[in-house]
């Protein structure tokens, strides 16, 4: 184990608008899950988000207790993020993490002052809170204790299945205010799981998340996100996901295609040309006007997987899932307020 104050070896351009340089500390932990992770711990200033022209977007206020994720997602929309710490967006963004560590007394002061009016809190929007670091730190517990003691309603988006770990802790806080909570599987195709997801939980493993919370009254939607264009949008892949979906006891599913904002872009197509060179100019015309695959596209794979949810029978997506997820193929390219710079808002 090795400690370091990040302030002595690492220019944080902004970052102290997010913490204070010198409560840094940099560790890093001799485990095999670990290995290869550096972790920055700081005391944060502020904890609750606001995202600017909520109008357009399910939610208002988010809570991300960590930057950057080891679940690795090649695609991983808020790659860019890691930029604004002057942290590299590709390989030092699934294993340079930033770990606000008082998160949860933070959170816990601001639903006690007597400015806060008790909205709706999103969780998992921008990094999976879940992650592995999650299980070290243990920052989720004291974050929906916090919640639950003010009975006040959030949501979690996640594709880590230590989400089990703090199943009671849900219950409870289910038990006084609106808990949404909402599992990531874009696709089951294990082969594309493990070049495009490295750090995940296997689908499988997910969906028994969504099973087991379903087994313990907790009502659960899938965000099948992100569908893969020409990786993992064959009949076939999508029938098999939906399936596998709905016999986890999903509520809804919820269909996004695959979007490839700057940063995420570039390490995406590097992967592309490395493990699928003939897809590359596919790509290119895919995505010529920008982010996000054509309109014609992303009706056809959201109508395709709502025949494929009636047939299976979940049930489709219910007004109070629609506030905090998106409709498929919502642009959200959203700035968080108090993080230094343009923070993007992103879905798992
Ligand atoms: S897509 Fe989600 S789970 Fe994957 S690396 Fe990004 S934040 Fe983590």
């Amino acid at each position: 184990m090795r400690w370091d104050n990040l302030a002595d070896n690492t220019t944080q351009t902004g970052a102290g608008a997010l913490f204070a340089a010198d409560a840094v500390t940099t560790r890093t932990f001799d485990t095999p899950e670990f290995r290869g992770i550096t972790f920055h711990e700081i005391r944060a200033r502020s904890i609750v988000n606001r995202v600017p022209g909520a109008s357009r977007m399910p939610f208002e206020w988010t809570v991300n207790p960590y930057r950057g994720c080891t679940h690795a997602c090649v695609y991983c929309f808020a790659r860019k993020t890691h930029s604004y710490l002057d942290l590299d967006t590709g390989l030092g963004f699934d294993s340079q993490i930033v770990v606000k560590t008082n998160a949860g007394e933070l959170l816990a002061r601001h639903l006690a002052s007597p400015r806060w009016h008790g909205a709706h809190i999103a969780m998992g929007t921008n990094v999976d809170c879940y992650q592995r670091a999650e299980g070290r730190y243990r920052l989720m517990p004291g974050i929906i204790s916090a919640l639950r003691d003010h009975a006040n309603p959030f949501s979690v988006l996640t594709k880590g299945t230590l989400i089990l770990r703090d199943l009671e802790l849900l219950k409870q806080a289910a038990e006084v205010t609106e808990v949404g909570i909402s599992v990531s599987v874009g696709f089951t195709d294990r082969e594309l799981w493990r070049t495009v997801e490295p750090g995940t939980p296997s689908p499988e493993r997910r969906l028994d998340v969504v099973r087991t919370l379903a087994d313990h009254g907790i009502g659960c939607g899938v965000l099948m996100a992100p569908v893969i264009p020409f990786l993992g949008d064959r009949p076939d892949q999508l029938r098999d996901t939906v399936r596998a979906v709905a016999e986890a006891g999903a509520q809804s599913v919820t269909p996004l295609v695959l979007h490839l904002r700057p940063g995420a872009r570039e390490w995406f197509m590097a992967w592309l040309a490395e493990h699928h060179p003939s897809l590359v100019r596919r790509y290119e015309r895919l995505y010529a006007d920008g982010a996000y695959a054509p309109t014609w596209y992303q009706r056809r794979v959201t109508r395709r997987v709502h025949e494929l949810a009636a047939e299976y029978g979940i049930g489709p997506a219910r007004r109070g899932e629609a506030r905090r997820l998106p409709p498929p193929g919502t642009p959200t390219p959203v700035p968080v307020r108090d993080d230094p710079g343009p923070t993007q808002l992103t879905l798992l």
